[in-house]
């Protein structure tokens, strides 16, 4: 069998599944409408929480770091790669965190895989969250610890664990503080009391919290005031640009910048990236307004879906999944909505559990009350003719 022949076959069974993806081009800005495969959408699937991704002040930033510094950062950080924006978004991001120091890494997957990768020891245990994000779940593997999945969000299961975990050297919990797929806020006021009875340090990857959660914006550690021991971030959601880093303790990042393989060896962020970054997390911090309108809009659309029969998964994030069941179902829940000019995806197996695909609806500050409208009536309108509600 050639090797097309081969990859063909496999292809093959992944459609039989109903599980086939496929990329859409999007022909204009990330705005609430887009040109979506050539058709004008309004997308309730983007990142861009606060619209910070094209607001002017940070694109006027960009530009201007961009003829300052070029494009390429030429190099790693420990070679020709380290600028000086590098070093005051770093400065920037650990004080928006309320942390010692940050680490820029080139995404929020890199500084994960980073970070599991390299600090737990031979002889620990990682106890993960079932629900936890992809690039949690890869670096747990890559890890020399060993590996203890323990129910999603679920207290008593993470003290089971926590007992039963006793004689490994060192324990770290690791949480999603937002779940991509659920929309779910982890307990971490909760989290941190078991990681204090027991001993154990706290990783929480905040990617979908920064500049969502906590009345600054600052994440599920303002929400519940407390300071675990590393809070990772992504700069690619709600600031806006790309990239990911690590907050924590002077020594924390010091370690990560002699041992995490995803920060030695990748050639470091673009400085235009850094120099929009550090203009965002300005917005983040004194712009509550966008703030409180996403948490409006979030609550409108949750309530009217919920009140309309729809099961709603979410905790007041801007990630707000709707739970179809049947994955076929799922899939032409979301083809009705794009032919009514409204872009969500539909989540299928095995990212979801079996059972529970969904139409994974995010909102952003950007959205007005027309948008949104539209968004509901044409769930009513579809979720009566599929008979979901
Ligand atoms: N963590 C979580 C919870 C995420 O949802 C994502 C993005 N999907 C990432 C990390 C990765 O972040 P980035 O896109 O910056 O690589």
């Amino acid at each position: 069998m050639s090797f097309n022949q081969w990859l063909s076959q496999r292809i093959e069974k992944t459609k039989q599944a109903g599980l086939y993806r496929e990329l859409r081009t999007m022909s204009t800005a990330p705005q609430p409408k887009m040109i979506v495969n050539g058709t004008q959408q309004i997308v309730f699937s983007s990142n861009n929480y606060l619209g910070i991704a094209n607001d002017p002040i940070v694109m006027e930033k960009a530009l201007k770091t961009l003829e300052e510094f070029g494009m390429g950062s030429s190099g790693s950080r420990l070679t020709t790669g380290n600028t000086e924006w590098h070093e005051m978004l770093e400065n920037r991001i650990a004080s928006f965190k309320r942390k010692e120091a940050a680490l820029l890494f080139s995404s929020g997957y890199l500084a994960n895989i980073g970070v599991l990768s390299s600090l737990p020891e031979k002889g620990d245990v990682l106890l993960s969250d079932q629900l936890n994000h992809a690039s949690i779940i890869d670096g747990c593997r890559l890890s020399k610890a060993e590996t203890v999945i323990y129910k999603h969000s679920d207290m008593s299961n993470l003290e089971e664990k926590l007992i039963e975990t006793q004689t490994y050297t060192r324990r770290f919990i690791v949480t999603d503080g937002v779940f991509s797929m659920d929309g779910s806020i982890a307990p971490l006021d909760d989290i941190m009391k078991l990681s204090e009875r027991y001993d154990a340090y706290v990783i929480v990857d905040d990617a979908h919290a920064t500049g969502v959660l906590g009345e600054r914006g600052r994440g599920t550690s303002e929400l519940f005031g407390v300071s675990p021991d590393v809070v990772i971030g992504t700069l690619s959601k709600a600031v806006g640009v790309e990239g990911g880093f690590v907050t924590g303790s002077r020594v924390l990042i010091d370690f990560l910048i002699n041992h995490a393989r995803t920060f030695i060896f990748q050639t470091s962020l673009p400085p235009v990236s850094c120099g929009a970054a550090y203009a965002a997390f300005d917005i983040i911090e004194k712009r509550q307004e966008l703030r409180e309108r996403l948490h409006r809009q979030i609550n409108v659309i949750k309530g009217t879906l919920e009140s309309m029969g729809f099961t709603v998964y979410g905790q007041g994030t801007p990630i707000i999944p709707v739970i179809i069941g049947d994955t076929e179902k799922s899939v032409r829940f979301s083809k009705k909505l794009e032919e009514n000019g409204i872009y969500a995806p539909a989540i299928r197996p095995p990212t979801v559990p079996e059972g529970e695909s969904r139409i994974r609806l995010t909102v952003t500050a950007t959205h007005n009350d027309s948008h949104i409208e539209h968004l509901l009536a044409s769930f009513e309108e579809i979720g009566r003719e599929l008979e979901i509600i």
